[in-house]
């Protein structure tokens, strides 16, 4: 029997959120929240422990360990995982001082995870420091509910074919906004970079964008606004879905569109920069697929079709303004001569990590 839940909100949102902030707390505690991607390379995990002090960054707080075998992290025999904090955020749902820890994760003998894939993308963010690559994601997700209909579409019918939603404003246009606009001051509070949201193509889909980040910090904010995301959606009983195509047909698939810069690109004349940044890119096409969605392309091949304003998943193109390409110019990036790319590619359930690093292997560390 499929479960049928209400799609409407259960809990007021401003009263479910006034709770956490509320909450009294003696001032010599701090309740720090683990975070870390679990085996699916998808999914978030989370778990807390109250320390004594007030840690300021990442080396201040203690290594510690979960049971791997049941994240698909380790076997049951050798089953502690080490949690390696790498970055602090404030946390908006119990307030300060307490914090949210994203964290690497380490097998038993201290090698990298299969999906710590900040491990490697921070060596190579290394490598590049001088060249300042900047990144700014653009994470579309669609709100669905228990059984993964969107939520809020009429029961067991369609909502009008696309075409009023995109930005839209109203009852009939868009639905669970407080969760957007929850999710905006919860990341504005914890000290994400997020730079804006708005309502998408397809009814019930969203947008958020994190950026501009430098290096590694792309990946840690993202995953920290993604784990915002899923806890302010479980209070309200929405679940969030970030497959690439969640309805097929005629409605917009969901994408990570991945802005890129680097200090070159940005100075006087940096389109030359960003036209040869594309060259590179062009050459290098499947294996950006690849790395662009967890299953090496698989879930972003239903997405990347040609329509919905994707490109076709097995040809490269590039194009000023141009929403049908894999790569688009902005319009004000041509017109000034410098800025940034957009890599319209990676599917909305990509590992930013692998994102960001396949692209700076390419572009500035010239891997062939
Ligand atoms: P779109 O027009 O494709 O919908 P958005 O406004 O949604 O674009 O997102 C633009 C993204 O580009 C933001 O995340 C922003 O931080 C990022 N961005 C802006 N300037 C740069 C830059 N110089 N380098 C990298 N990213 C940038
Ligand atoms: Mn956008
Ligand atoms: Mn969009
Ligand atoms: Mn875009």
């Amino acid at each position: 029997m499929s479960a049928v839940l209400p799609v409407q909100s259960t809990v007021p949102i401003q009263d479910s959120f006034k709770c956490y902030r509320e909450t009294e707390q003696s001032e010599d505690k701090v309740i720090a929240t683990y975070v870390w991607i679990d085996g699916t390379g998808q999914n978030l995990r989370c778990k807390s422990r109250v320390l004594d002090y007030k840690p300021k960054k990442p080396e201040d707080c203690p290594d510690w360990n979960f049971d791997g075998s049941s994240t698909d992290q380790s076997t049951g025999r050798n089953s502690d995982c080490w949690l390696k904090p790498c970055a602090v955020f404030r946390d908006p749902f119990r307030r300060d001082p307490n914090i949210l820890v994203l964290c690497e994760v380490y097998l038993h003998d201290w090698t990298p995870d299969k999906c710590n894939h900040r491990h490697s993308c921070n060596k190579v963010m290394e490598q590049v420091k001088e060249d300042k690559p900047w990144f700014g994601l653009e994470q579309e997700y669609t709100l669905v509910d228990y059984n993964g209909f969107p939520f809020g579409w009429p029961q067991g019918g369609f909502p009008g074919p696309q075409g009023p939603y995109y930005c839209g404003v109203g009852y009939t246009k868009v639905n669970g906004r407080p969760i957007v606009e929850t999710h905006l001051s919860a990341c504005l509070y914890a000290g994400v970079k997020i730079c804006g949201t708005n309502a998408e193509v397809m009814p019930s889909q969203w947008e958020f964008q994190v950026g501009p980040c430098e290096g590694i910090e792309m990946g840690d904010h993202l995953w920290m606004a993604r784990f915002i995301l899923q806890q302010v959606s479980e209070d309200q009983g929405v679940v969030v879905s970030l497959d690439p195509k969640p309805i097929p047909g005629d409605w917009n698939g969901a994408g990570c569109h991945t802005n890129y810069s680097t200090l070159p690109m940005r100075q006087e004349g940096g389109i030359k920069a960003i036209e040869a940044a594309i060259e590179k890119l062009s050459k290098r096409h499947d294996v950006h697929i690849a790395a662009y969605d967890p299953s090496g392309g698989e879930d972003n091949k239903r997405r990347l079709t040609g329509l919905h304003e994707t490109a076709r998943i097995d040809q490269f193109s590039s194009g000023v303004a141009n929403r049908g390409a894999s790569i688009r110019i902005p319009r004000h990036c041509s017109a000034e001569g410098k800025g940034y790319l957009e890599d319209r590619r990676p599917a909305s359930n990509c590992d930013p990590y692998m994102v960001t690093e396949i692209i700076v292997r390419t572009t500035i560390l010239d891997e062939k």
